[in-house]
């Protein structure tokens, strides 16, 4: 029989109303023919009350006793659930984590899990109940209760849908979907049918709040669609499966993370493994870094931008204090008032100028762009928070996100791919990994230039220009590394086909003559390293081990960009293959 995960968020179970309605949803499920496993999360704003709790006790209470305390508010709804499908006539019995046997690392308050048992799940269902199980927690493997990280209910339902092989795994939420941007801010927005899980995980991180983004890791690693439901209607809601919603926009949503900050540590002298120790010591308080723009060195010394959430702010400023006077760097600035606006798509990977009207979009509202990170399907930008708004509508106005694919398209009604069934040793192999680091591939791309500006003066509407000479001279840009240069000025870092060279060069000397400014840098053979995977920025330390590793095989990284699912770095063309197996080395044990 078909198994089907129901997961609730704590706004649809949030009074008995509710509960009830939540219970004869699943009840619906059970009588069209299927085994039903509910996933629950706690009532309302319950988890916030109980952090409130303890911080009147304790501004530093031990994060053991947190999921301790945070883990009831789980055990409470489900326990609850379960009357409610009693009470309706049905069988049922509620299973906190640990009942199930969901067995996760000892990080408190941010657990992963290592793997999770089905067989009291198989027969409590085979008996003929609604399982329904607590979302958000487990147990370590000294039986202590552990919790995965707020929101974490979603990664919950998701992993028991992978390991239990279900047919379906619907979340239901007070939102009837995934829209291209935020409908509060952007009234135009509109529900997408079907997302892929790359553009998902990419705007989950990006500051879009739908869904928990491991639980799009996992959906992803392990094959499982996802169906986003209101709770409160039977509207058709968004698919999160492989294939994106039509093969024929450049992008598919817009999101805003608004309290980012800005850090650029200036002067860092450029050898091999000096930005890594920035790296290291930010990863060392738990620090999860965002956007990371390093740029090519000018005077033997470079200067590393990145962001980090605005709360992160004071713990990242000491790390990079002693950075700067363990590396002998400059010294460091930072703006705390700042937002990241992203686009993403998967349609962006084959269509040139996306970056170009992005840039120019911003340009004609005269919004400057401080910061710009790219990765294969994703371009983010970070501006002044006071304008960060205004650029989400823009942007979505640009993409014409509002406009619904065209009608016809059979693509959108595509019928829904059912998710591999795991058996025997593939089941346990993947049990064991539930959770890991898992790169994919890595890749050498052995075929670009790069051309670098430098000391273009930092005023709005520039990057727009410079794309807009480049796309007229028909060079088609890969990797867009700015960084904010010393004093008013920025450099421009950017990778072309090595065949495009020449009249990249031409149109770039052309600009920089016309602005005063010094005639481009280049280097006609680079190495582009891609290291593709699940969780590169979730795993904090993916891109410090790349950074040790190169540096370690004595190579110079000259530029990089991360995203969730790749980093990308750049080197000297007549290093890229030592570069290749130095990564391939270091992430050996964490390769499909
Ligand atoms: N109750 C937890 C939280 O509020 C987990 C969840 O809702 O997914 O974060
Ligand atoms: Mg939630």
């Amino acid at each position: 029989m078909s198994i089907i995960i129901q997961k609730f968020g704590g706004t649809s179970v949030a009074d008995s109303e509710k509960i009830l309605a939540a219970a004869r949803r699943a009840i619906r499920a059970q009588s069209d023919g299927h085994q039903v496993v509910m996933v629950v999360s706690a009532m309302g704003k319950y988890t916030d009350r109980l952090i409130e709790l303890a911080r009147q006790i304790t501004d530093d209470p031990p994060d053991r006793e947190m999921d301790m305390l945070l883990s009831t508010g789980e055990q409470m709804s489900v326990a609850l659930m379960a009357m409610a499908i009693h009470s309706l006539g049905r069988g049922a019995i509620s299973l906190t984590g640990s009942q199930i046997g969901i067995i996760t690392d000892s990080i408190h308050t941010k657990a992963r899990i290592r793997s999770i048992s089905t067989e009291r799940v198989r027969q409590a269902l085979d008996e003929g109940n609604i399982v329904i199980a607590a979302g958000f927690q487990g147990i370590d493997e000294s039986a202590n209760i552990t919790t995965l990280g707020r929101g974490g209910s979603d990664t919950t339902a998701v992993a028991l849908a992978a390991v239990l092989g279900a047919e379906a795994c619907e979340i239901y939420t007070d939102v009837d979907g995934v829209y291209t941007t935020d409908p509060r801010v952007v009234p135009a927005a509109r529900r997408v049918e079907r997302i892929s899980y790359d553009e998902m995980l990419e705007l989950a991180t990006a500051g879009a709040g739908v869904m928990h983004g491991r639980s799009i890791e996992f959906a992803k690693k392990f094959g499982v669609p996802i169906h986003v439901r209101s709770s409160s209607s039977d509207s058709p809601g968004t698919m999160i499966v492989r294939e994106p919603e039509t093969p024929d926009k450049a992008v598919c949503g817009v999101a805003m993370v608004k309290n980012e900050a800005r850090v650029t540590v200036l002067g860092i002298p450029d050898r091999p493994g000096a930005a890594m120790s920035v790296f290291f010591r930010v990863a060392a308080r738990n620090i999860a870094l965002d956007m990371i723009v390093q740029n090519e060195a000018a005077d033997g010394r470079t200067d590393l931008s990145f962001t980090v959430f605005s709360e992160n702010l004071p713990g990242t400023l000491r790390a990079v204090e002693e950075a700067v006077k363990e590396l002998g760097a400059e010294g460091y600035s930072c703006d705390e008032n700042v937002s990241k606006i992203s686009v993403v798509g998967l349609g962006m990977a084959t269509r040139p100028g996306v970056a170009g009207m992005m840039f120019r979009t911003l340009a004609e509202k005269g919004i400057n762009i401080d910061l710009i990170t790219t990765s294969v399907i994703k371009i983010s930008v970070v501006v002044a928070r006071e304008f960060a708004q205004e650029a989400l509508r823009a942007v979505h106005d640009t993409f014409e996100l509002h406009v619904p694919p065209p009608v016809g398209d059979d693509r959108a009604a595509l019928p829904v791919p059912a998710p591999i069934k795991p058996s025997g040793a593939e089941l346990v192999a993947r049990l064991q990994r539930m959770e890991k680091l898992i790169i994919e591939d890595i890749q050498l791309d052995r075929s670009q230039a790069r051309v670098t500006f430098l000391g273009l003066p930092d005023s709005s509407g520039l990057a727009a220009r410079t794309f807009d000479e480049l796309a007229e001279a028909g060079v088609v840009v890969d990797m867009i590394v700015p960084s904010m240069g010393r004093g008013k000025r920025v450099d421009i870092s950017l990778t072309v086909p090595r065949e495009q060279l020449p009249q990249t060069l031409k149109a770039a000397t052309e600009l920089t003559a016309a602005l005063g400014c010094p005639p481009p840098e280049h280097n006609p053979s680079v190495a582009k390293l891609s290291v593709l995977g699940v969780g590169m920025r979730s795993h904090a330390g993916v891109v410090a081990r790349i950074f040790q590793s190169l540096a370690d095989a004595g190579t110079n990284v000259e530029m990089i960009s991360t995203s969730e699912v790749c980093v990308n770095v750049v080197v000297d063309g007549r290093d890229g293959q030592k570069a290749l197996t130095a990564l391939k080395t270091e992430f050996a044990d964490a390769m499909l």
